[in-house]
């Protein structure tokens, strides 16, 4: 296995990504925050399915968090994740500074208008604006030919592609399913911050798509009432802040009134246990 790169300069990745292409190879780009587990590590070996190398890029990105959110504290170990990311034979890590991203004077963003307004948007308003704009960073850097996200963030995977089609990169989105813990919790870097009584009530959010999912296999198709299902089930814990409980249609992410046979519906969910702030979905549909 040939040894994995660490580029930390936009220079750098150029100059790296035209070797790689004068060889012929294809590149997947797997877009991280670091902090890394089994979750982002599915995208890196789909990403190694499908292409002949693998970047994956590893910033905390500044711009899509609020200045009340948990830029400061977000989880970071890069040396874990150089090891991990060796291990499963990533090409180059490209880790650049703030200042390499967003040098002083920086004034551009890229910005979806519509789909960003609702769910993740309404709680987090400059939260997709930022991650439009990292992505569309590391899009020119590394001009990928696939890129890869992860289904967890649902609402973000509908955003990209739909920058995609409107900026006409030529690159193909890849979404990849959510990976759990063994107990059903989605994977994240934020579940450190749980206490462990609290790990087990974010087990609630799991349990409650899984119950709503099969409310519908069994015949409901009224989203208002799936909705107010997850609701009361959510509410029963008296840690739970909840966000929001949502089903909409999976492309379009526009709301759904009903569950119509052979259609794909998101039932996505977000709520604070504690100080903590998760999200996780599930596909519903029937035939
Ligand atoms: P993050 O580092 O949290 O920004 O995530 C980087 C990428 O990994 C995003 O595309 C996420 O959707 C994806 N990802 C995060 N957690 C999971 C998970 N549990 N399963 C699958 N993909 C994930």
């Amino acid at each position: 296995m040939s040894e994995t790169e660490i580029i930390s300069t936009i220079d750098g990745i150029h100059d790296y990504v035209r070797k790689l292409r004068s060889s012929g190879k294809t590149i997947a780009l797997v877009p991280t925050m670091g902090y890394l587990h089994e979750g982002h590590i599915s995208l890196v070996k789909r990403g190694s399915d499908l292409c002949d190398s693998v970047i994956v890029s590893d910033f905390v990105n500044p711009s899509q968090f609020a200045p009340e959110e948990d830029f400061s504290t977000y989880p970071r170990d890069f040396d874990r994740d150089r090891k991990l990311l060796e291990e499963n034979g990533v090409a180059a890590i490209f880790h650049p500074s703030k200042d390499e991203m967003y040098p002083q004077g920086c004034q551009t963003f890229v910005e979806v208008t519509e789909i960003t307004k609702k769910l993740e948007g309404q709680f987090r308003p400059i939260h997709f604006r930022g991650v439009t704009t990292v992505v569309s960073m590391l899009f020119n850097a590394v001009r990928p030919d696939v890129a890869l996200f992860g289904r967890k963030d649902a609402q973000q995977a509908a955003v990209i592609k739909k920058m995609v089609r409107d900026l006409h990169y030529d690159i193909r989105v890849e979404i990849c399913p959510i990976v759990r813990e063994a107990d059903g919790l989605a994977k994240s870097s934020r579940n450190i911050y749980l206490t462990p009584k609290e790990r087990g009530e974010a087990l609630i959010l799991r349990k409650s798509l899984l119950e709503a999912k099969e409310l519908v296999l069994k015949g409901e198709s009224n989203t208002c009432v799936i909705v107010d299902f997850v609701r009361a089930k959510v509410g029963t814990l008296a840690a739970a802040k909840m966000d929001y409980v949502s089903i909409v249609e999976e492309e379009s992410f526009e709301d759904a009134g009903r569950i119509e046979p052979y259609r794909n519906y998101y039932l996505l969910i977000a709520c604070k246990i504690g100080p903590v702030r998760l999200i996780d979905n599930c596909i519903l549909r029937v035939e």
